[in-house]
């Protein structure tokens, strides 16, 4: 059995780190995404259990202080967290897991986790990002307005990372998440 490793994916909010990451564990079955915890309302399209757990603040706060989360964060207005037992068994098991976090998360990954393999998602620009964000339609005027000034903050922050991917193309960033986890690092 190989060995178990944590690998965070991170970028600002409409960046296309979602359907990027869905067509990786397609193609890579054998990597484990987690599910994470919110309280944020579930999307149309959402299921619980498939795409988060949904929960009430109550909940999120009684995980919190049992120290069941292994990183959580607040974003635009909602809790998020990432369950660690789940997390901890697959490593344990030899899994790679996959964190898909915002940045807050990302960097007490880094502090409790300096092992992970920390990749960034980049728009190809900003201009680009607020067009997807906002021809998403799933969101509240507020709610899209605190994503960009979220996303801002964040790809500024992209630097921190190990690896910088820029999703100007999908295939091609696709490709290049790929070799950044498959490719052999000569040392
Ligand atoms: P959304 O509401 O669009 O599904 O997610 C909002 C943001 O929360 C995204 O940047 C996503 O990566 C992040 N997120 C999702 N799950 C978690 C988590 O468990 N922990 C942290 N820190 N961020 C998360």
């Amino acid at each position: 059995m190989g060995l178990g490793r944590l690998i965070v994916l991170t970028g600002p909010s409409g960046v296309g780190k979602g359907t990027l990451l869905r067509s990786l564990l397609k193609r890579h079955p054998e990597l484990y995404l987690s599910i994470s915890v919110t309280t944020r309302a579930p999307r149309p399209s959402e299921v619980d259990g498939q795409h988060y757990y949904f929960v009430t603040r109550t909940q999120f706060e009684r995980m919190v202080a049992n120290n069941e989360l292994l990183e959580w964060a607040e974003f635009a207005g909602n809790c998020y967290g990432t369950p660690r037992e789940p997390v901890e068994n697959q490593i344990a098991q030899g899994k790679w897991v996959i964190l898909e976090i915002e940045l807050e998360g990302a960097r007490q990954i880094r502090r409790t986790f300096p092992e992970a393999l920390r990749m960034f998602i980049l728009p190809p620009s900003l201009g680009e990002l607020e067009y997807r964000i906002r021809n998403r339609a799933q969101d509240s005027e507020d709610a899209i307005a605190q994503r960009l000034q979220r996303a801002r903050a964040e790809v500024e922050a992209a630097d921190e990372f190990d690896i910088q991917i820029v999703n100007d193309e999908f295939e091609a960033a696709l490709n290049r998440i790929e070799a950044a986890l498959f490719t052999p690092v000569n040392v």
